[in-house]
């Protein structure tokens, strides 16, 4: 079925369905064209943790987009409220299959017929979302690193998504900041996070079989490629948890990957070592939330 992409989306807002870790990053660069972006969550400390993050950052970031300046940010409790009149809805709900199938039937009845339905998940191709979806053609995944400053994004139909829906959004993105690039054929992990997801595990078995420290790790990697930090710096911004269901979802596919990463990570989290959102993971040098 054809889809008419929206004609007018400087004028509409946009809408983040999940005001955690990514959903306010997502939030914040839809924000940075002068535009009205709304985050639907149920969760009100997770809606005001997510506005007090892009109020302390927009201005500063508005003004490294390419004809960019703040927008505004509001958040909700009311789903057909934050999707009200939106060209674009970008889902970051937690990484579980049921609840994405769930919202993505629920985003589907409430958004406007020309709205763009996008995920972010990590690991989920957006095919496994559409049980409830009429307008299959509309949706795609639309994959976030950690803005504003690792500002690539994958895009990758669902197997229905329109041509136009796809050329659309690679041409669109752009305008607030971030770099699409598209995975031609369906890939777990897309581009890049399937490069990162074997760097994790790696990094991680090291650590499970007692050779080295996350801090000896990140270490090396810095001295050997220049970069801040490491894969354990990064896998505490990220959350512990979040890396352990995606990590699971890719063992889920490879029953061949070693069970150690998962053990290791299930440690921490059990030990409420969940990184930079509890304040502890591999390090513990981040302010308490
Ligand atoms: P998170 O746990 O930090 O945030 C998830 C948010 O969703 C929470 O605020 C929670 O209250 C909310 N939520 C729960 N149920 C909801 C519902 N029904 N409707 C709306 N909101 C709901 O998770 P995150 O790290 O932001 O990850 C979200 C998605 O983004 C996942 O699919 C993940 O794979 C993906 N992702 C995460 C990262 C990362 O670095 N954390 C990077 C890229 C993509």
């Amino acid at each position: 079925m054809s889809f008419t992409v929206p004609s007018d989306h400087q004028h509409r807002p946009a809408t983040v369905i999940g005001a955690g870790t990514l959903g306010r990053r997502i939030a914040l660069m839809l924000a940075t064209r002068g535009g009205e972006v709304r985050v639907y969550d149920p969760a009100g400390q997770q809606r005001d943790a997510a506005a007090t993050y892009v109020r302390e950052n927009l201005d500063a970031v508005a003004a490294t987009v390419d004809g960019g300046s703040p927008g505004t940010v509001s958040t909700t409790d009311d789903l057909a409220t934050a999707v009200d009149g939106a060209w674009l809805v970008v889902e970051a709900v937690p990484e579980k299959l049921d609840l994405k199938t769930q919202v993505f039937g629920e985003l589907d009845a409430l958004a406007p017929a020309d709205a763009i339905l996008a995920s972010n998940s990590s690991s989920y191709a957006s095919r496994l979302f559409l049980d409830r979806v009429t307008h299959p053609e509309r949706v795609l995944n639309v994959h976030f690193y950690m803005p504003p400053k690792q500002n690539a994004v994958d895009v990758m139909s669902s197997g229905k998504t329109d041509r136009d829906v796809l050329d659309f959004v690679m041409a669109t993105l752009p305008e607030y900041g971030v770099l699409p690039f598209e995975a031609k054929r369906e890939s777990t992990g897309f581009i890049f996070n399937r490069v990162w997801a074997a760097i994790k595990r790696e990094c991680l078995e090291l650590v499970a079989e007692g050779v080295a420290t996350p801090q000896d790790v990140d270490g090396m990697f810095q001295a050997n490629t220049g970069m801040k930090g490491g894969p354990f710096r990064m896998m505490d911004q990220v959350g512990l948890d979040v890396v352990l269901d995606i990590e699971e979802h890719y063992a889920a596919e490879h029953p061949e990957y070693p069970e150690g990463p998962r053990t290791l990570l299930r440690d921490y989290i059990d030990r409420g070592r969940l990184g930079v959102k509890s304040g502890v993971g591999f390090y513990d040098d981040y302010p308490q939330p």
